[in-house]
């Protein structure tokens, strides 16, 4: 409750384009409307778009995961020496100190920086070889923040899978609202 008695809206990060913010390498978006109007009810959101934080700006040249000898790297599809792996993966590090306080997660499916599962990779040589991968920066924010409720707007069309991120989002702020109180 708040001073106004009133319940508290739930802090809970978001990939901006799914708010409709035009953030999309071909200046675009991504805007989901169950998200904005069911869920903009309950929770707070605290949004972010990696890529441009990291200064690639909009437009921008598509970036896509990479296998090599080095492991998965992200790269620029038209340019291969462009390499945002460690810039991406320093800003998911980041956001998880800076933004402690949020109690989730709702990431764009299938982003090369933001998507949490079946994000396509590629080989050098330009041919697509699996769809299991997961977004660098995601991938980071997660590590950070173990346990942290995620989901993606894909999942969130299901009316069950919804329910349970509620929830968890739910019992994940009841939790830590009681630990920093206890602090
Ligand atoms: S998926 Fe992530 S990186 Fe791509 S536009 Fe949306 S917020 Fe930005």
């Amino acid at each position: 409750m708040n001073n106004s008695g009133k319940q508290s809206k739930i802090p809970v990060g978001i990939s901006s384009c799914l708010l409709g913010e035009p953030v999309r390498y071909d200046g675009e978006h991504k805007h989901n409307v169950l998200i904005t109007t069911q869920l903009q009810d309950i929770f707070e959101f605290r949004h972010f778009c990696p890529e441009v934080s990291i200064g690639l700006g909009v437009p921008r040249d598509p970036i896509q995961l990479v296998h090599t000898p080095r492991g998965i790297r992200v790269r620029g599809v038209h340019n291969p020496e462009l390499d945002v792996t460690s810039k991406l993966e320093d800003y998911g590090q980041r956001v998880a100190t800076e933004y402690a306080d949020i109690c989730g997660y709702i990431f764009k499916a299938r982003s090369p920086s933001c998507g949490t599962a079946s994000v396509a990779t590629w080989t050098e040589q330009g041919f697509e070889d699996r769809t299991n991968g997961t977004g660098i920066y995601a991938a980071a924010l997660i590590e950070a923040m173990p346990g942290l409720p995620v989901t993606d707007e894909e999942c969130l069309q299901d009316p069950i899978q919804r329910g349970y991120f509620i929830e968890e989002v739910t019992r994940w702020y009841r939790n830590h609202r009681q630990s920093r109180r206890s602090d």
